[in-house]
């Protein structure tokens, strides 16, 4: 019998009282909301059979400023508490739990520390270190310096402000797209907790004292503010005990009790101090600001109107999925086709960011100066037509398409789909509301489904309500200037100089060397095992297994193989129809990547893109394109797999996919129109190619600042072999610098190209992919003789064979025999490091051993040399033991070359250290718990499909694993020495701010 059978509404159970109990049909589970009577604990358990089950502790948390005391505490609670006295058991848990999800997240109005575990006694681990470490941190004052903010003070005595979130938040300000969201949030929400940076704001981070800090947690992080959030098939009542007898009795002799006046309300209780707080005062008359931003690759301005419109619901979604869906909705099309801007602006659409207040921003970014009011004047006169002139039943029908498609995938974006359900529970939860008010999204999208039928003038009526007749609205510039950069870094100086005035350097110094010995105090095995962990004995060897099928289907001139993922995908089809572009010569190949993304964007069939997005998207969920670039792993298992189907020529070869998925009742359709697409695609739309080329331009710039560790990636293990190459030409700096060579001038003679392209890759033949449940893949069967003649799909041809020396003339600036440090010179506060190095091949004892030395790695050296000490986001290390590269990297690192020799230095000690038994175990567990999270059921698709593509098996999967549960402290240690040994043949670059000084080879970007 299940705990809500059991209990009531109104019973009690171990002082929890059941306050209600919802059929959350949609997500075919049940919602129990629990109250504590003295503490005041809430508690809401999602039940269904999910064997991944999810806890967070989740916290009312708000600022009247932007000192980051909130994030500062996120990250502070995770670094030693009562029970666990350990500098850091958040990491210990990373780096020896089975857990599938582990992280912490702070936003404007709340913190969340959510973890997942697919076995139970890991989960109750999870749950104690968890909760010991939100009630009962220690919150040292290292940890405040450590985890926030303090002055360090180098060799010469010049003085910097260093700590964790301090250099974290540096890198949101670098960042000009989040800037404008930010700027657009502060007009909207005017005088309130929204104005605010939550994460802190680098030049307000020093104004928090220690003491501020402490009395933070006081203030909001009690029981009675705490918002328990469970998930999966283990039991309430087991989990109740859990809480009951480890934390009930310790929360109520460490906090006041609660006093909740009425303790059986319906409605989650809240202080009048945090109400408020949580008072949202949104914008009450029409505004008109202007704002700077840093000037990182904007090539113009942010020019957006917002419209307040109040609560947010599923009808507001629906508006905005109306006017701006897809590219070919009304509002956006009409945006981006006016030559105003670039692209549409980073805010565009619905903001259902506080409950009670939501707004929805048009608008378009890279916008020249001089052509602002051009803007706002087009986005009014825009929406004033698309009311006049009435929706399309088109362009309605695409909407409700495009939300019912996405109210039923399950995706894996940010950890669990459980994660998904949670923020819609604390929208209203955090808010004052009922826990489950955003839980029936399927079922309230069908009472609005059933007023757009009834109501010809639903839609029209919409428009006029929240845009016609809205009176409060905000007209938003945000500029990108080169002065950003330069006041703050003025600031930045005088806050030095205040420091270099007030600060006592010899008990400042004092103060740094008991920092820094606290830091690299190396804790014992036995302070250590206070984190309790599984036992290697505990782990099943059995790996949750991907299957897939293999049949054929007769193409115009011979069989093509089909590949079929038996997966629940909860009514959708996702179809792959993959060709060859291994055999395109080397000299062309960096021009596919612009041609693939343009693929399906151009149109077809001789009609005009927008109206093909238009009927696309009242068929199918989606439509687009997939590269998968890879080479045979170099193993005798792999070549042993793929002799099987040699004779396919499927085997170690690069692919485009043209992809699309739906859901199953519109099989029949949407493969007659995805046959449409490939066969008849368009490439004459030169001004379609025009914009796509300029926003591709736009994001591979930008992408230096948020996505520096892909550019280093790339090009650094480009020097190895011929996959890493081929990608570096796709995606890498040589893509770069190759696509913002194109100007718009050659785009006529490149659409010539593409379709030559194109049209031989065509040529090349296919393999077809579908991932489905059972009952959808047979419908897709039976089909698929028909689609692959009127696609007149063909047969594979082998590969030419090009090897990796026919693509290296093609890199930028490639000098294999240079082993200088590279580095890539950007306008940032922040930056990045990487070392590339060989390792050995996988399925082998040295590789699993390799492995576990970068988890140990992981959690030790590097993250004490390159985050604690070093002040970085981030340092990491991991093998690709199938492509033999070891990869040592650093991110949003204030000291990028320094790290290079801290990754040395990190091997060498490794070297020198004796692993026990316990340490490695620890480090297999972590490994373990990698390999068995979930994937969605698309991703496990997807994963069938490319283990048949590059020969690995099920088997060979199991074998790795086997391999990693025997490595030996011995095989850790020779992995150790044989790493540092093969290191001396690295390739080491950065990615660095413009103004550091440097010895190395420079590349300007
Ligand atoms: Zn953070």
């Amino acid at each position: 019998m299940k705990f809500y059978e059991k209990y009531k509404v109104g019973a009690e159970y171990k002082d929890f009282i059941v306050i209600s109990i919802d059929d959350l049909h949609d997500f075919k589970a049940v919602g129990v909301y629990l109250r504590h009577k003295t503490t005041g604990l809430e508690v809401y358990h999602i039940i269904n059979d999910d064997e991944e089950n999810l806890f967070s502790f989740n916290f009312r948390t708000l600022a009247k400023n932007s000192y980051g005391a909130a994030h500062i505490m996120e990250h502070s609670v995770l670094c030693g508490s009562e029970k666990f006295p350990l500098k850091e058991p958040f990491t210990t848990l990373e780096n020896q739990s089975v857990k599938s999800f582990l992280n912490a997240m702070t936003y404007p109005d709340k913190t969340s520390y959510p973890a997942a575990s697919l076995i139970q006694s890991d989960y109750f681990n999870l749950m104690d270190v968890y909760a010991d470490a939100v009630f009962f941190p220690k919150l040292s004052r290292q940890t405040f310096e450590q985890e926030g903010w303090r002055v360090e003070m180098d060799e010469k005595g010049k003085l910097s402000v260093q700590g964790v979130v301090y250099n974290e938040m540096k890198a949101r300000f670098s960042d000009f797209n989040q800037v404008c969201i930010d700027r657009m949030i502060d007009t909207m929400y005017p005088d309130s907790i929204y104005c605010y940076e939550s994460g802190g704001d680098p030049l307000e981070i020093p104004n928090l004292t220690y003491d501020n800090w402490l009395e933070f947690h006081k203030q909001f992080y009690s029981p009675s503010n705490c918002l328990l959030f469970l998930y999966g098939n283990i039991s309430t009542d087991v989990q109740l005990d859990f809480i009951a007898e480890k934390y009930i009795p310790r929360l109520a002799a460490s906090y006041p009790p609660a006093n909740i006046p009425d303790i059986r309300a319906e409605t989650p209780f809240i202080t009048a101090e945090i109400r408020e707080l949580q008072k949202t005062l949104p914008l009450k008359s029409s505004v008109c600001k202007t704002y700077t931003a840093p000037d990182n690759g904007a090539t113009g301005a942010m020019v957006c109107i917002a419209w307040y419109t109040g609560e947010s619901s599923i009808e507001k979604t629906y508006l905005t999925e109306v006017l701006s869906g897809n590219d070919s909705s009304p509002l956006s099309k009409m945006l981006q086709e006016s030559d105003l801007g670039d692209d549409l602006a980073p805010v565009c659409g619905n903001f259902g960011y506080v409950h009670q207040n939501n707004f929805i921003a048009y608008g378009l970014s890279g916008v020249k100066k001089g052509d602002e009011k051009k803007v706002f004047d087009l986005i009014k006169s825009a929406v004033q037509t698309i009311y006049e002139n009435d929706v399309s039943k088109a362009d309605i029908n695409s909407a409700i398409m495009g939300i019912d498609f996405n109210l039923r995938e399950v995706g894996r974006h940010f950890g669990p789909y459980s994660i998904v359900l949670m923020s819609k529970v604390l929208a209203g939860w955090t808010n004052g509301f009922k826990p489950n008010l955003h839980l029936s999204p399927i079922s309230d999208f069908e009472k609005v489904k059933q007023q757009i039928a009834l109501d010809p003038d639903y839609t029209k009526n919409l428009i006029k309500k929240y845009f016609i007749e809205n009176s409060v609205q905000a007209d938003v510039i945000v500029e990108p200037s080169k002065e950003y950069f330069k006041e703050r870094e003025g600031r930045e100086s005088s806050l030095l100089e205040n420091f270099e005035k007030t600060v006592d350097k010899e008990s400042l110094k004092k103060d740094l060397e008991e920092l820094h010995a606290y830091q690299s105090r190396v804790e014992t095995p036995e302070e250590l095992s206070c984190i309790p962990h599984l036992k290697i004995s505990e782990l099943t060897a059995d790996l949750n297994h991907i299957t897939t099928q293999v049949s054929e289907v007769q193409g115009l001139d011979g069989e093509i193989p089909v590949v079929y993922s038996d997966e629940a995908t909860n009514g959708i089809v996702y179809v792959d129809v993959a060709f060859p572009i291994d055999n395109v010569a080397p000299a062309d190949f960096k021009d596919l990547p612009l041609m693939i993304d343009s693929l399906t964007d151009l149109g077809w069939n001789g009609k005009k893109w927008d109206e093909c997005t238009a009927e696309m998207a009242c068929i199918m969920g989606d439509v687009g394109t997939r590269t998968i670039i890879g080479d045979l792993p170099d193993s005798d298992y792999s070549r042993a797999t793929v002799a099987a189907y040699k004779n396919k020529n499927v085997a170690g070869r690069s692919w485009i996919t043209i992809s699309a998925k739906f859901l199953s009742h519109k099989t029949e359709e949407s493969l007659k129109l995805l046959s449409e697409i490939i066969s008849k695609m368009s490439f004459d739309d030169a001004k379609r190619l025009k914009t796509i080329l300029s926003e591709n331009q736009l994001d591979k710039k930008s992408n230096f600042v948020h996505h520096g560790n892909h550019y280093l990636s790339l090009r650094g293990r480009s020097f190895f072999n011929k996959a890493s190459a081929m990608n570096e030409l796709f995606y890498g700096v040589s893509q770069y610098f190759h696509i913002n060579s194109y100007t718009k001038k050659q785009v006529p003679e490149l659409l010539k190209k593409y379709k030559a392209l194109y049209e031989s890759i065509l040529n090349q033949g296919c393999v077809i992919h579908v991932t489905s449940d059972s009952d959808s893949l047979k419908a897709v069967d039976a089909l698929l003789p028909e689609f692959v003649k009127t696609t007149g799909l063909k047969t594979l041809k082998p590969s030419i064979g090009y090897e990796y020396k026919d693509y290296l003339p093609y890199i930028y600036q490639f000098e294999p025999e240079n082993h200088e440090v590279e580095a890539f010179k950007i306008n940032t506060q922040s930056g990045f490091s990487a070392m590339y190095f060989p390792c050995t091949i996988w399925l082998t004892k040295e590789a699993a051993a390799e492995d576990i030395l970068s988890t140990w790695l992981n959690g030790h050296q590097l993250w004490e040399k390159i985050r604690m000490t070093g002040g970085a986001y981030g340092g990491s290390c991991a093998p690709d033991a199938s492509d033999k590269i070891f990869a040592m990297q650093s991110w949003r690192d204030p000291t990028p070359v320094k790290s290079l020799d801290l990754f040395i230095e990190s091997l060498e000690e490794v070297c020198k250290k004796e692993f026990t038994e316990e340490e490695v175990e620890c480090c297999i567990i972590s490994n373990y718990s990698d390999e068995i999270v979930p994937d969605s059921p698309s991703q496990r698709g997807v994963r069938g499909f490319n283990r048949f593509l590059f020969g690995t098996t099920a088997q060979m999967i199991q074998t790795r694993l086997e391999q990693t549960l025997s490595v030996t402290p011995q095989d850790v240690h020779k992995a150790a020495e044989r790493l540092l040994e093969y290191s001396k043949n690295c390739r080491k670059i950065v990615i660095c701010d413009k103004s550091k000084e440097f010895c190395g080879k420079v590349i300007q970007i």
